[in-house]
């Protein structure tokens, strides 16, 4: 529910935006970031009668959120849609494309949509707008090619909690059950939540259909049945022989590259594989398809784990048995980005710490910004002495260590947003780029560059910038990158937030094959993303990590041991 009264409240505000409205859009914006970001349900604070104890949220939102949780849908968001055409929604989506410039394509070329949109930019008209020019309007196309590319998919953590619950409610109905399709890959963005089970067959449907999210049934067919969830998504629920579920599994898991490969190894032993079993082409007699490993097994390859099959040599390695023994989840120790309310996060930093150690985490860096982030309120050296008082404090009182960190700046030069002998003193510097996106290829590597030679920065912090579907990254050279890391022996994240997944799981890969070490971190700036860290382990596992090339998988001790020996520190 919190993300639905986000994502409809970062709506009000745009369309806000566009109307030309002052404040309120803002208003809109901060209670959109703090209710995203909560760890408790808004329901909670609904039934406690208690919402106004939400930050930033008055008699107005109140009256919005309570009827948002009623009836599902928001009378003043649809008169507001009716005011504007509904695509400059998607419109403001377009990287570069913010609502004022939304208001002006409308109001000057009559953009109303993507597909507008599309016409003005390759038409040529948008660079003759005033305040837009040839770059921009090329942005525009660019921006729109994503957009294509991602519709239709959404983000992992918009997708596998829902699948999660789903099989939570059919589990004790089912002999067997599991994810299938590009979720069981972790694939960074996913179609259709896709179910396999085995079991009593109308049970399991019935059952399927009875579950809360469920809006619309769109076939209810004998093996399969497809419905669409309250947030849009399409959930499949396929019901099989138990003699055929590996083999199924194996088949809706794909990807299409690697089950062309396995299917074409089955061909050259005499076999046939498909969604029943793996069979003998010569007499259809049926040797495996109970389960995955037997089919794998029969074709004299070892099972090979779901977020290696894209046909990227994990076949070879199966075949030779040299494929990685992939970093797990429950290997990591704690977590190497987060950000507390001295800077831009929701909570203390106790809060943060606390929840760490409920997680089971043997340290946390908290690294808010420097100050050079003003929309982050970033924070001065000054404050790293203040803040440092409060991690002493909360040191003592939880079972837990907690770093004292940052995420310093990295300046357009080079230079970074912060004096090295507060930078020596903390326990963990991340370095970023968050600003001067639009620097050419070569100008952004020698940037990056320049700042790990100061040889301050422990770990390079979503090195690529990317926002999935929302922005491209900036343009840097990614195995100069690499390299350059690997001579000052710089960490490089991956960065866990299912909107950054940055490194992505091939640079990632590349980057262990050059003997760089990665850090996970997900970058929480509200306790719920603490979750995040399972989305950055399917990243890593992507990129085939082991364990050993994991940061996290450390103990504190020989974390510490690891930051101290890379760079000269006084803390
Ligand atoms: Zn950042």
């Amino acid at each position: 529910m919190n993300e639905e009264i986000a994502e409809i409240f970062n709506e009000i505000a745009d369309l806000l935006d566009v109307k030309g409205v002052d404040f309120k859009p803002r208003a809109y914006r901060k209670a959109a970031r703090k209710i995203g970001s909560m760890k408790d349900d808004v329901k909670e604070y609904y039934e406690d009668d208690s919402l106004k104890d939400i930050e930033g949220v008055g008699d107005a939102m109140e009256d919005k959120i309570e009827e948002i949780i009623e009836t599902g849908s928001l009378e003043y968001l649809e008169e507001l849609k009716e005011e504007l055409p509904s695509g400059l929604i998607d419109v403001m989506n377009v990287p570069d494309i913010g609502p004022k410039s939304a208001k002006k394509l409308y109001e000057e070329l009559g953009v109303e949509d993507l597909d507008s949109l599309k016409e003005e930019a390759e038409a040529g008209n948008i660079e003759e707008l005033k305040g837009f020019g040839k770059k921009t309007q090329k942005k525009i196309l660019q921006g729109i090619e994503m957009l294509e590319e991602i519709s239709g998919r959404h983000l992992l953590n918009e997708v596998i909690p829902i699948a999660e619950d789903l099989i939570d409610h059919l589990g004790p109905k089912a002999e067997k059950i599991e994810k299938a399709g590009s979720m069981r890959r972790w694939k960074e963005t996913i179609g259709d939540v896709d179910i396999l089970a085995t079991g009593e067959r109308d049970e399991l449907m019935e059952t399927f259909v009875d579950h809360e999210e469920v809006e619309e049934v769109l076939v209810k067919g004998e093996t399969k049945t497809s419905v669409r969830l309250k947030g849009g998504i399409q959930a499949d629920l396929r019901v099989v022989e138990a003699g055929s579920f590996g083999a199924a599994l194996q088949y809706f898991t794909g990807s299409k590259e690697h089950n062309v490969s396995v299917r074409q190894i089955a061909i050259d032993k005499g076999y046939k594989l498909n969604e029943y079993g793996l069979f003998r082409k010569d007499d259809e007699e049926k040797v495996a398809g109970g389960s995955e490993e037997g089919i794998y097994e029969e074709l004299d390859l070892k099972w090979i784990s779901p977020e290696l099959r894209e046909d990227r040599g994990e076949i070879e390695a199966a075949k030779e048995g040299s494929l990685p023994e992939l970093v797990e989840r429950d290997e990591i120790k704690g977590d190497l980005q987060s950000h507390s309310d001295w800077s831009d996060g929701h909570n203390t930093v106790f809060e943060v710490a606390e929840e760490a150690q409920n997680k089971g985490y043997e340290y946390i860096a908290l690294t808010d910004h420097s100050q050079g982030l003003s929309v982050a309120g970033g924070l001065t050296s000054e404050d790293i002495k203040e803040r440092e008082e409060e991690i002493d404090e909360v040191n003592e009182e939880l079972d837990i260590n907690v770093l004292s960190g940052i995420e310093v700046d990295i300046k357009k030069d080079g230079t970074l947003d912060m004096d090295s002998e507060t930078l020596k003193e903390l326990d963990i510097v991340l370095g970023a780029v968050h600003s001067n996106f639009k620097m050419d290829e070569e100008k952004q590597t020698e940037r990056i560059k320049k700042a790990f030679e100061t040889g301050l920065i422990d770990i390079f912090a979503h090195p690529t910038g990317r926002k999935i579907g929302e922005r491209e990254g900036y343009e840097v050279n990614v195995s100069e990158m690499i390299q350059s890391a690997e001579e000052n022996e710089v960490v490089l994240e991956i960065n866990a937030s299912p909107k950054r997944l940055d490194l992505d799981s091939l640079n990632a890969r590349e980057a262990k094959e050059e003997g760089v070490t990665i850090s996970l971190g997900t970058d929480a700036h509200g306790l719920n993303h603490l979750d995040y860290m399972k989305y950055g382990v399917a990243t890593a596992r992507r990129a085939w990590l082991e364990t050993d090339d994991v940061l996290n998988t450390r103990s504190y001790e020989d974390l510490m041991d690891f930051i101290h020996d890379r760079g000269d520190r006084d803390g």
